[in-house]
């Protein structure tokens, strides 16, 4: 039964991400309200939240602080911009502190509003870079399959995920999608993970080689893939890959989007993961997610390119309206600041173990037939069969399933074609991933009862 306010919903909002023929029937969840790891719908009926929101929300709901930042901010200025010769303290502060936590050695830092517009910037700066460094022919960049790096034009062109290319016409021309590692899926017969990853640098190595390298630009890599299916790669799969890239003089993109500030028990998910990227593209967690902004952070030989480059031309041509909007810079800076007082990357080092294990040890239900995750990002994926591995037929819908008796059961996660990805605010404790794990396994068994 439609609420009023579902009908109303449905009648006047195009929600993203989901099914607009199917919604208007189930009508959406409607929250009103939150306070740490839970929020509440409009009937008051609590969920936690096991997906911070979109992987973004780390400091969980109602931090007063949070909300003070930006109220100060927005009395004392609440705009100005950074066109045309302009600056204000939260912008400057802002990056003084992402030079200081960057895991490369970082110039300086862009900002702009969304993941999407951060990525899209990188696909800008390599063409505008490679013009400005004499050789316009090292523009195409490669991306993954099941890569995800946002919706715009470019940025969904770098995704390598069909649902965001099918009839929009992407991708655009001069990007590549190179293989996926994720081994559960993609490794052959017996090949061990080392061997895969080996492969799959070897593939990559065949793919600049069919292009050319030197029309090859970059790689961009989500240290850990998220909105694929939280993919974590074999331990040996960056420096594998990095060796080709630098043979080529191809430079690497980290997508930091979900995995910066933390989520991997470090600043940056690339030092976890053993990557040396060239820029970094932030977001998300930046400001925990209390308002919109992300940024990406270049070195000196881009920023030297750039300066060159907008000398020549008059201008450096890009930016938004609200590029390092001050209320938003406030909010990430204050959110930086509470990341290190409160010693963040402590406490999630302190309860990944027991994260990890309650999430492995739903590789034993019937239903899962690979439990993976790394930090304190995860998913299960549902299979029909656990010794063949095959799949359940897509109609059934069988992750959606499960995410629907989360759902009655009080749990937040989110359906990822067949699997089902968990992914907390940094801040809970120890007891709520109990609660969330054990609210997880009912949906499992409810989802398997239903199934079978
Ligand atoms: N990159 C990654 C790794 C993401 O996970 C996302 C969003 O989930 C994006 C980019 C796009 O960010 P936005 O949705 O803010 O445009």
């Amino acid at each position: 039964m439609v609420t009023n306010l579902q009908a109303r919903d449905a009648a006047t909002v195009l929600h993203p991400y989901s099914n607009l023929a199917t919604l208007p029937r189930q009508g959406s969840l409607i929250l009103e309200r939150g306070e740490g790891v839970f929020v509440y719908d409009v009937d008051g009926k609590p969920y936690l939240e096991g997906m911070a929101g979109l992987w973004c929300n780390a400091l969980g709901h109602g931090r007063e602080e949070l909300v003070e930042a930006a109220a100060e901010q927005m009395r004392k200025l609440p705009f100005a911009h950074l066109f045309t010769g302009k600056s204000h303290d939260p912008a400057i502060a802002l990056a003084e502190k992402l030079k200081e936590l960057s895991p490369m050695k970082a110039a300086k830092v862009f900002f702009c509003n969304s993941g999407s517009e951060a990525n899209d910037t990188q696909v800008k700066l390599v063409w505008y870079v490679n013009n400005a460094l004499g050789r316009p022919q090292k523009k195409k960049i490669i991306s993954r399959i099941k890569a995800y790096h946002g919706v715009t034009v470019a940025s969904a062109s770098l995704t390598g995920l069909p649902n965001n290319h099918i009839d929009f016409d992407l991708p655009i021309p001069g990007v590549r999608h190179a293989g996926c590692p994720h081994h559960y899926r993609f490794a052959e017969a017996g090949e061990s993970e080392e061997a895969f990853a080996t492969r799959l640098a070897a593939e990559l190595d065949a793919l600049i080689e069919a292009e050319g390298p030197e029309t090859v630009a970059a790689f961009i890599a989500e240290p850990v893939m998220g909105a694929g299916g939280v993919i974590v790669p074999p331990e040996t799969y960056y420096p594998k890959i990095q060796a080709v890239l630098e043979k080529h003089d191809v430079m690497l993109i980290a997508d930091e989007v979900i995995c910066g500030f933390g989520r991997l028990g470090e600043w940056f998910g690339s030092t976890a993961l053993k990557m040396k990227p060239d820029t970094i593209s932030i977001a998300k967690q930046l400001s925990s997610a209390y308002a919109p902004i992300a940024g990406v952070i270049i070195p000196d030989w881009i920023d030297e390119a750039l300066t060159r480059q907008s000398e020549k031309i008059g201008v450096f041509g890009h930016g938004f309206t609200y590029s390092g909007h001050p209320v938003a810079a406030a909010v990430a800076v204050r959110t930086l600041e509470i990341y290190e007082r409160e010693n963040i990357l402590a406490h999630v080092n302190g309860i990944i173990p027991a994260f990890q294990a309650r999430l492995k040890a739903l590789g034993d239900h019937p239903l899962v037939g690979e439990a993976r995750g790394t930090g304190l990002v995860g998913a299960v994926e549902l299979v029909a069969d656990k010794t063949t591995k095959r799949s359940f037929d897509a109609k059934r819908a069988i992750a959606a399933k499960a995410v629907g008796f989360a759902q009655d059961e009080g749990l937040i996660v989110r359906a990822i074609g067949d699997a089902v990805s968990v992914c907390p605010p940094l801040v809970i404790t120890a007891a709520e991933i109990d609660l969330l794990f054990d609210r997880l396994t009912a949906a499992l068994d409810r989802t398997e009862a239903w199934a079978t």
